[in-house]
């Protein structure tokens, strides 16, 4: 069924009717719901002797509220986000995305069509969700989140994140830690976070400074370890070995020249079978045409069911935050972190990640880092992209006493290169705090350089 053949649903029973489960949850209260909300017998005759006043209810909770929505890249969490803020009740929406819509986008993301290819998804899913859902306002917004600042983050009451890439997550993080004025409670805005990987997701909401923030929960994204180029040559342990073999190895020795293009299908082609044949060799089973696309354009498939389990739960915290109808994920000393897994059955798991007093970000105390004292500079700064504490692409590395190096401006990079080559031990002392900036993210990383012996 198409949209324009629905039936309107925006007044008399039909509205009625949208909205009468929501109505039922904000007009009683649950088993878990905080003593001092419960309706109680005056609150509820009144609610039903005025129906306004129940609207009234409404305005105060959930239609003065601004809620902003982020969505970047192939997740595509933002759409699933944006139709349950607004069926939530939600009334004051933003969203930002950068994005355009592609034609591979449309077997999930739901709210865009084939002759919506090529316009910006913020504004298409915008309209969309206004047409359908009466009522509610939505703010798009075609750009990055670091395109805008503090003060315009400060009008919202909350941030929700569907975004796709962790250092978009590690800025609005920091961004956020780092509005909290301690004289002002309006300062601080929950950040409810999402992200799906596959089959697996997580929802987790964060109240900056107060618990666990993205930066704390770090180590728990690493990123994937590479596989050893000589496990690729001789021993090849899995179908993903031999499509690398033949994608790194393969490819370079037979096809020196061609470059390669990941989207040409008779490439793809030339590497599946160039696979296939090694995984014969070596009695691998499961190479497969698609696994090689995979593997080879670094994909990691987005489920729609993923998306919409954990769309979910990040919506029902922004409910649950918003009218204080029931216990939330993050209130300080609880669980403040879901966890989602679909691939061997359905697994969820709800736990509270402790906030670290050496996080870089809302922590006090510069984090240690164990390193070799004899490595040169420049393979500790090679490590720290790799490092799952740390994480930084073009680190600017200085400690109190002296600028170790610099990436930018060229002056001072040209000053602090013969650095590179130096050892650690010749730079620094066993226990030496430095700090570590990226020009990706707002803040500096505090970091204490502990010498393995
Ligand atoms: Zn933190």
């Amino acid at each position: 069924m198409t949209e324009e053949v629905m039936p309107d649903r925006t007044t008399g029973p039909e509205s009625q009717q949208r909205w009468k489960y929501l109505d039922t949850i904000l007009s009683r209260p649950g088993p878990f719901t905080d003593p001092d909300w419960e309706p109680g017998p005056p609150v509820r005759s009144a609610l039903q002797s005025a129906k306004i006043l129940c609207s009234c209810l409404y305005m105060i909770f959930i239609a003065c509220i601004h809620t902003l929505i982020l969505d970047r890249g192939a997740g595509g969490l933002g759409c699933e986000i944006l139709k349950n803020l607004a069926l939530s009740g939600f009334k004051d929406i933003h969203v930002i995305d950068m994005d355009t819509i592609d034609v591979s986008n449309l077997n999930r993301q739901f709210l865009f069509r084939q002759a919506d290819v090529g316009k910006p998804k913020a504004e298409v899913a915008a309209k969309f969700v206004e047409k359908r859902v009466k009522g509610v306002k939505i703010t798009p917004f075609c750009g990055k989140i670091q395109d805008k600042d503090e003060d315009y983050y400060l009008q919202f009451t909350m941030v929700v994140c569907g975004l796709d890439s962790v250092e978009a997550r590690r800025w609005m993080n920091a961004t956020l830690v780092g509005m909290v004025d301690e004289n002002n409670p309006e300062s601080m805005k929950p950040l409810i976070d999402g992200g799906t990987e596959g089959f697996k997701g997580q929802a987790k909401v964060i109240f900056p400074t107060m618990t666990s923030c993205i930066e704390c929960q770090l180590d728990m994204n690493a990123p994937r370890a590479a596989v050893p180029l000589c496990t690729l040559a001789t021993i090849p342990r899995q179908p993903q070995h031999c499509i690398e073999w033949a994608h790194i190895i393969a490819w370079e020795e037979e096809r020196k020249g061609d470059s390669l293009d990941t989207d040409d299908p008779e490439h793809i082609t030339w590497l599946y079978q160039k696979a296939l044949k090694r995984a014969q060799e070596f009695n691998i089973p499961g190479v497969t045409y698609s696994m090689t696309q995979g593997v080879v354009k670094n994909i990691i498939p987005a489920i729609a069911s993923t998306n919409a389990i954990v769309a979910a739960s990040c919506c029902n915290e922004a409910f649950k935050i918003a009218t204080n109808a029931n216990p939330f994920l993050g209130f300080p000393g609880t669980n403040n972190y879901m966890m989602y897994t679909g691939d061997a059955g359905v697994y969820t798991y709800t736990f509270e990640h402790m906030k670290k007093d050496d996080c870089p970000v809302c922590g006090n105390l510069a984090k240690p880092l164990v390193v070799d004292p004899d490595s040169i500079l420049q393979d500790f700064i090679d490590s720290l992209a790799e490092r799952p504490e740390a994480q930084l692409k073009k680190p600017t590395i200085r400690s109190e006493e002296k600028s170790i190096y610099y990436q930018s401006p060229p002056a001072l990079e040209q000053q602090t290169r013969p650095n590179l080559t130096k050892k650690l031990s010749e730079l620094l002392t066993d226990g030496e705090e430095v700090a570590i900036s990226d020009p990706a993210f707002a803040i500096t990383f505090k970091f204490k350089l502990i010498f393995k012996s």
